[in-house]
């Protein structure tokens, strides 16, 4: 019986191939886990760190997999966070505002902790989270120990934007690809994580197979409010609720995620309607959806989908978050309220 993390059921095929390249004494100094957000990189990541620290790591008999004890000293001083051979780096948080780069001063740091003799007689361990934060500077800095580091250090990269690494880093890693999880071993996780099991699929779906984005999105807001939003865009349409109404109704929640369940329906709306025999994505909402474009042309919900998209772009401006959003909804109703009867073309 342990308490050590172990990785997610869809990362057991590519750690029992690093326990079959450490068996053999064969694991890369320096590994490069690519995988899309929602995956759970840091979760294999600490483990892979836990098990290659631990002092006494256990094996399953049968599959040979080995994983940390949980129980020793190097365990414990990385439930504790205070792991002295653990090295995790991230961008820092100034007051405020979070950076978006590991700085040189960060990868300075780095190529001395690898330097140096381990304290507990083990590995020593770097994990940088996400690679793909280190500028040129950062990343040149790190090269040297990249591809000569001290004797038993470990390189952990993490990236879900491997194409924007440095080819110079990547050419020095060993590449972990990470791929989204057949459906079924994907829902069977989710099915356990989620209080209402039954929207597991949707879920999914809309994080793109991605299991741990998937039970995220089951709690965001604009998840929660989809069907609500669905029913005021339809009012709109039909002329029964106006459009500043409307955005009154939703000033509460937040822009962001207004625009991002803008965007998610309308994208459905726009495929439904120009091929009405695919599931859409929203399968539980089909027949509101139905409802919503029986009377648009594919070609005006086209049009209010780029108009979200531009919202999108306008919320990272300086523009109020309140104004851009009354101006969707004013298109919205302008544009869906043109009908070709009355002598207008439909977008
Ligand atoms: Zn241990």
């Amino acid at each position: 019986m342990t308490t050590a993390l172990r990785p997610y059921p869809w990362q057991q095929g590519l750690w029992d191939s690093l326990c079959r390249l450490a068996q053999d004494r064969r694991l890369p100094h320096a590994l490069l886990l690519a995988a899309p957000e929602g995956m759970g990189k840091q979760r294999f990541a600490r483990a892979f760190s836990a098990w290659r620290l631990c002092q006494q790591p256990v094996a399953d008999q049968a599959s040979g997999r080995e994983g940390a004890c949980g129980e020793c000293r190097s365990c414990q001083l990385l439930a504790a966070g205070s792991h002295p051979d653990l090295l995790w780096v991230s961008p820092e948080t100034d007051g405020e505002k979070v950076s978006k780069v590991i700085k040189i001063e960060q990868a300075r740091a780095v190529v001395d902790f690898a330097n140096q003799a381990a304290q507990l007689q083990g590995y020593r361990i770097v994990v940088l989270d996400p690679a793909h934060a280190l500028n040129t500077a950062s990343a040149n800095a790190l090269l040297k120990t990249l591809e000569e580091p001290g004797r038993d250090s470990l390189f952990l990269l993490l990236t879900d934007q491997p194409a924007a690494l440095l080819a110079t880093i990547r050419s020095r890693c060993q590449l972990l690809p990470l791929s989204v999880p057949a459906p079924e071993v994907a829902l069977d996780w989710l099915r356990g994580e989620l209080a209402d099991a039954a929207s597991a699929a949707i879920l999914l779906g809309l994080a793109r197979g991605a299991p741990l984005a998937a039970a995220q999105l089951a709690d965001s807001a604009w998840f929660k409010a989809r069907s609500e939003l669905l029913a005021d865009l339809t009012a709109v349409a039909a002329g029964e609720l106006a459009p500043l109404t409307a955005a009154g109704r939703w000033q509460k929640m937040d822009a962001g995620e207004q625009v991002t369940a803008w965007q998610s329906l309308l994208d459905d709306a726009t495929q439904l309607a120009m091929a009405p025999d695919e599931l859409p994505r929203h399968h539980d909402l089909r027949a509101g959806l139905e409802r919503l474009t029986a009377t648009l042309a594919a070609q005006t919900l086209l049009e209010a989908l780029w108009q979200a998209v531009e919202a999108r772009r306008l919320l990272d401006t300086n523009v109020q978050p309140q104004s851009i959003l009354e101006t969707l909804w004013l298109h919205w109703g302008r544009e869906t309220r043109k009908r070709p009867a009355g002598g207008h073309h439909a977008g």
